[in-house]
Protein backbone atom coordinates (compact mmCIF):
# COMPACT_ATOMS: atom_id res chain seq x y z
CA UNK A 1 0.00 0.00 0.00
CA UNK A 2 3.10 2.36 0.59
CA UNK A 3 4.72 1.64 -2.56
CA UNK A 4 1.10 2.75 -4.62
CA UNK A 5 0.98 6.05 -2.48
CA UNK A 6 4.51 6.47 -3.07
CA UNK A 7 3.68 5.88 -6.76
CA UNK A 8 0.95 8.52 -6.66
CA UNK A 9 2.86 10.96 -5.34
CA UNK A 10 4.83 11.23 -8.19
CA UNK A 11 2.30 11.97 -10.47
CA UNK A 12 0.17 10.20 -12.37
CA UNK A 13 -1.67 11.63 -16.01
CA UNK A 14 -5.40 11.96 -15.25
CA UNK A 15 -8.53 13.53 -17.31
CA UNK A 16 -10.20 16.39 -16.77
CA UNK A 17 -14.23 16.13 -17.51
CA UNK A 18 -13.65 18.64 -20.36
CA UNK A 19 -11.55 15.59 -21.35
CA UNK A 20 -8.26 17.66 -21.33
CA UNK A 21 -5.16 15.62 -19.82
CA UNK A 22 -3.40 16.96 -16.77
CA UNK A 23 -1.06 15.18 -14.18
CA UNK A 24 -2.31 14.01 -11.10
CA UNK A 25 -0.48 13.85 -7.42
CA UNK A 26 -1.98 12.28 -4.73
CA UNK A 27 -1.18 12.50 -0.89
CA UNK A 28 -1.56 10.52 1.87
CA UNK A 29 -2.15 13.12 4.87
CA UNK A 30 -4.35 11.10 7.61
CA UNK A 31 -4.88 7.21 8.48
CA UNK A 32 -7.18 6.43 11.14
CA UNK A 33 -9.43 3.61 13.01
CA UNK A 34 -9.83 3.10 16.57
CA UNK A 35 -7.58 3.34 18.87
CA UNK A 36 -6.12 -0.24 18.82
CA UNK A 37 -6.27 -0.29 15.46
CA UNK A 38 -4.70 3.25 14.59
CA UNK A 39 -2.07 2.07 17.28
CA UNK A 40 -0.96 -0.89 15.40
CA UNK A 41 -1.42 1.62 11.96
CA UNK A 42 1.54 3.66 13.98
CA UNK A 43 3.62 0.98 15.73
CA UNK A 44 3.49 2.30 19.05
CA UNK A 45 2.03 1.04 22.11
CA UNK A 46 -1.60 2.72 22.07
CA UNK A 47 -3.20 4.18 24.50
CA UNK A 48 -3.00 1.38 27.43
CA UNK A 49 0.99 2.02 27.50
CA UNK A 50 3.50 3.33 29.51
CA UNK A 51 3.62 6.22 26.70
CA UNK A 52 0.30 6.18 25.08
CA UNK A 53 0.00 9.22 22.80
CA UNK A 54 1.68 10.34 19.96
CA UNK A 55 1.44 13.96 19.82
CA UNK A 56 2.59 14.29 24.01
CA UNK A 57 5.28 13.32 26.28
CA UNK A 58 2.23 12.34 28.70
CA UNK A 59 2.91 9.44 30.18
CA UNK A 60 1.39 6.68 32.77
CA UNK A 61 1.32 5.93 36.32
CA UNK A 62 1.04 2.08 37.29
CA UNK A 63 -1.95 1.19 38.88
CA UNK A 64 -2.39 -2.56 39.84
CA UNK A 65 -1.30 -3.88 36.54
CA UNK A 66 -2.63 -1.14 34.22
CA UNK A 67 -1.68 2.30 33.53
CA UNK A 68 -3.74 5.33 33.69
CA UNK A 69 -2.52 9.01 32.49
CA UNK A 70 -3.48 11.31 35.23
CA UNK A 71 -2.50 15.49 35.14
CA UNK A 72 -1.71 15.18 38.51
CA UNK A 73 0.27 12.31 39.94
CA UNK A 74 -0.84 11.19 43.51
CA UNK A 75 1.17 11.90 46.25
CA UNK A 76 2.70 15.32 47.81
CA UNK A 77 5.36 16.98 45.75
CA UNK A 78 4.44 14.84 43.03
CA UNK A 79 4.89 15.25 38.71
CA UNK A 80 2.09 17.95 37.42
CA UNK A 81 1.15 18.30 33.34
CA UNK A 82 -0.35 21.40 32.16
CA UNK A 83 -2.97 20.56 29.80
CA UNK A 84 -2.61 23.86 27.82
CA UNK A 85 1.12 22.98 27.84
CA UNK A 86 2.08 19.71 27.17
CA UNK A 87 5.34 18.89 26.71
CA UNK A 88 5.01 17.69 22.61
CA UNK A 89 6.65 15.20 20.82
CA UNK A 90 7.81 15.72 17.25
CA UNK A 91 7.82 13.81 14.03
CA UNK A 92 11.34 13.49 13.56
CA UNK A 93 12.47 12.02 17.23
CA UNK A 94 9.49 9.60 17.13
CA UNK A 95 11.38 8.27 13.58
CA UNK A 96 14.79 8.05 15.50
CA UNK A 97 13.17 6.45 18.35
CA UNK A 98 11.32 3.79 15.57
CA UNK A 99 14.59 3.75 13.82
CA UNK A 100 16.49 2.51 16.96
CA UNK A 101 14.50 0.30 17.66
CA UNK A 102 14.31 -1.64 14.71
CA UNK A 103 18.54 -1.62 14.64
CA UNK A 104 18.22 -3.40 17.84
CA UNK A 105 20.40 -7.00 17.38
CA UNK A 106 19.18 -8.28 20.35
CA UNK A 107 15.55 -9.44 21.36
CA UNK A 108 16.50 -8.36 24.97
CA UNK A 109 17.72 -4.82 23.24
CA UNK A 110 14.48 -4.58 21.16
CA UNK A 111 12.31 -4.81 24.40
CA UNK A 112 14.24 -2.62 26.47
CA UNK A 113 14.11 0.23 23.38
CA UNK A 114 10.43 -0.82 23.16
CA UNK A 115 9.41 0.01 26.43
CA UNK A 116 11.86 3.50 26.57
CA UNK A 117 9.81 4.96 23.89
CA UNK A 118 6.82 2.86 23.47
CA UNK A 119 7.37 2.25 19.72
CA UNK A 120 6.95 -1.24 18.42
CA UNK A 121 9.21 -0.17 15.33
CA UNK A 122 8.94 2.22 12.25
CA UNK A 123 5.71 2.39 10.61
CA UNK A 124 4.99 1.54 6.86
CA UNK A 125 3.14 5.11 6.50
CA UNK A 126 5.47 6.93 8.08
CA UNK A 127 8.26 6.71 5.05
CA UNK A 128 5.83 8.46 3.25
CA UNK A 129 6.90 11.83 3.51
CA UNK A 130 3.33 13.30 3.46
CA UNK A 131 2.92 11.82 7.11
CA UNK A 132 3.44 13.24 10.10
CA UNK A 133 3.54 10.59 13.31
CA UNK A 134 2.55 13.11 15.31
CA UNK A 135 -0.65 14.69 13.34
CA UNK A 136 -1.34 12.37 10.60
CA UNK A 137 -2.95 9.63 12.98
CA UNK A 138 -5.72 10.99 14.69
CA UNK A 139 -8.31 9.53 17.39
CA UNK A 140 -12.02 9.91 15.90
CA UNK A 141 -14.17 11.62 17.90
CA UNK A 142 -16.60 8.52 18.64
CA UNK A 143 -14.13 6.30 19.64
CA UNK A 144 -12.65 9.33 22.19
CA UNK A 145 -15.73 10.39 23.98
CA UNK A 146 -19.12 8.31 23.10
CA UNK A 147 -17.68 4.64 23.33
CA UNK A 148 -14.40 5.59 25.50
CA UNK A 149 -14.61 8.47 27.89
CA UNK A 150 -18.66 8.22 28.58
CA UNK A 151 -18.12 4.30 29.20
CA UNK A 152 -15.06 4.70 31.76
CA UNK A 153 -17.09 7.73 33.26
CA UNK A 154 -19.74 5.02 33.87
CA UNK A 155 -16.71 2.80 35.04
CA UNK A 156 -15.08 5.61 37.56
CA UNK A 157 -18.58 6.51 39.26
CA UNK A 158 -19.06 3.28 39.39
CA UNK A 159 -15.97 2.07 41.15
CA UNK A 160 -14.55 -0.30 38.39
CA UNK A 161 -12.44 1.76 36.64
CA UNK A 162 -8.87 0.36 36.35
CA UNK A 163 -9.19 -0.48 40.15
CA UNK A 164 -9.14 3.70 41.72
CA UNK A 165 -10.62 5.27 44.09
CA UNK A 166 -12.79 8.42 44.08
CA UNK A 167 -9.68 10.19 46.17
CA UNK A 168 -11.06 12.91 47.59
CA UNK A 169 -14.25 13.33 45.04
CA UNK A 170 -17.75 12.18 46.38
CA UNK A 171 -18.97 11.15 42.82
CA UNK A 172 -19.69 7.47 43.30
CA UNK A 173 -23.11 6.16 42.55
CA UNK A 174 -24.19 3.44 44.64
CA UNK A 175 -25.60 0.38 42.27
CA UNK A 176 -29.51 1.20 43.43
CA UNK A 177 -29.08 4.55 41.34
CA UNK A 178 -27.32 3.07 38.73
CA UNK A 179 -29.80 0.83 37.98
CA UNK A 180 -32.17 3.58 38.09
CA UNK A 181 -30.58 5.05 35.75
CA UNK A 182 -30.32 2.03 33.42
CA UNK A 183 -34.39 2.01 33.77
CA UNK A 184 -34.31 5.75 33.07
CA UNK A 185 -33.08 5.27 30.32
CA UNK A 186 -34.75 2.27 28.43
CA UNK A 187 -38.38 3.96 29.21
CA UNK A 188 -36.51 6.70 27.30
CA UNK A 189 -36.73 4.75 24.23
CA UNK A 190 -40.30 5.42 23.72
CA UNK A 191 -39.68 8.82 23.39
CA UNK A 192 -36.22 9.34 21.57
CA UNK A 193 -35.10 8.28 18.21
CA UNK A 194 -33.08 5.07 19.72
CA UNK A 195 -33.23 2.17 21.48
CA UNK A 196 -31.67 2.08 24.82
CA UNK A 197 -30.09 -1.07 26.76
CA UNK A 198 -30.52 -0.76 30.36
CA UNK A 199 -27.27 -2.16 31.25
CA UNK A 200 -24.93 0.99 30.06
CA UNK A 201 -21.97 -0.85 29.50
CA UNK A 202 -23.66 -1.91 26.42
CA UNK A 203 -25.05 1.31 25.38
CA UNK A 204 -23.66 2.06 21.43
CA UNK A 205 -22.14 5.38 20.19
CA UNK A 206 -25.52 6.56 19.43
CA UNK A 207 -27.54 5.90 23.00
CA UNK A 208 -23.82 7.47 24.57
CA UNK A 209 -24.57 10.15 22.45
CA UNK A 210 -28.24 10.97 23.48
CA UNK A 211 -27.23 9.62 27.35
CA UNK A 212 -24.74 12.77 27.10
CA UNK A 213 -27.30 15.00 26.02
CA UNK A 214 -30.66 14.15 27.36
CA UNK A 215 -30.19 11.36 30.28
CA UNK A 216 -26.96 12.09 32.03
CA UNK A 217 -26.90 13.23 35.64
CA UNK A 218 -26.61 17.21 35.28
CA UNK A 219 -25.22 17.90 38.97
CA UNK A 220 -22.06 16.40 37.80
CA UNK A 221 -19.62 19.55 36.83
CA UNK A 222 -17.17 17.07 35.63
CA UNK A 223 -20.16 15.82 33.44
CA UNK A 224 -21.29 18.98 32.28
CA UNK A 225 -18.13 20.05 31.14
CA UNK A 226 -17.47 16.94 28.84
CA UNK A 227 -20.48 17.14 27.28
CA UNK A 228 -19.78 20.65 26.27
CA UNK A 229 -16.39 19.59 24.71
CA UNK A 230 -18.31 17.04 22.77
CA UNK A 231 -21.12 19.16 21.82
CA UNK A 232 -18.50 21.59 20.47
CA UNK A 233 -16.60 19.04 18.81
CA UNK A 234 -20.16 17.83 16.59
CA UNK A 235 -20.27 21.77 15.38
CA UNK A 236 -20.48 21.67 11.65
CA UNK A 237 -17.91 24.00 10.64
CA UNK A 238 -15.20 23.81 13.02
CA UNK A 239 -12.05 27.14 11.99
CA UNK A 240 -9.22 27.62 13.18
CA UNK A 241 -10.50 30.76 15.37
CA UNK A 242 -13.05 28.73 16.57
CA UNK A 243 -10.45 25.77 17.83
CA UNK A 244 -8.33 28.76 19.43
CA UNK A 245 -11.00 30.74 21.34
CA UNK A 246 -13.61 28.44 22.47
CA UNK A 247 -12.58 24.66 21.89
CA UNK A 248 -9.62 24.67 23.21
CA UNK A 249 -10.33 26.38 26.57
CA UNK A 250 -12.86 24.08 26.71
CA UNK A 251 -11.25 21.22 26.59
CA UNK A 252 -8.27 22.50 29.07
CA UNK A 253 -10.75 23.82 31.68
CA UNK A 254 -13.00 20.02 31.42
CA UNK A 255 -9.46 18.05 31.87
CA UNK A 256 -8.04 20.13 34.72
ZN1 LIG B 1 -1.03 13.72 24.20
Amino acid sequence: MAEEWRALMVAACALSTCAEAFLLCAYLIRAFRDMPATAKLMAMKGHNGYWPCQACNIHGALHGNTYYTPLHWPGKGKKSFKPSDLPLRSHNKIIRQATEVEAATTSAEKKRLTKKYGINGLAVLSTLPSMSMTESFPLDLMHLIPLNGLKNLILMWTGNFKKTDAGSGTYQLSPTVLKALGEACAAASFTTPTVFDQDCTHFTAETWTLFANMLGPVYYDHFLKLVLIFNLCLCISISKAFVEEKLQPAIVKGVK
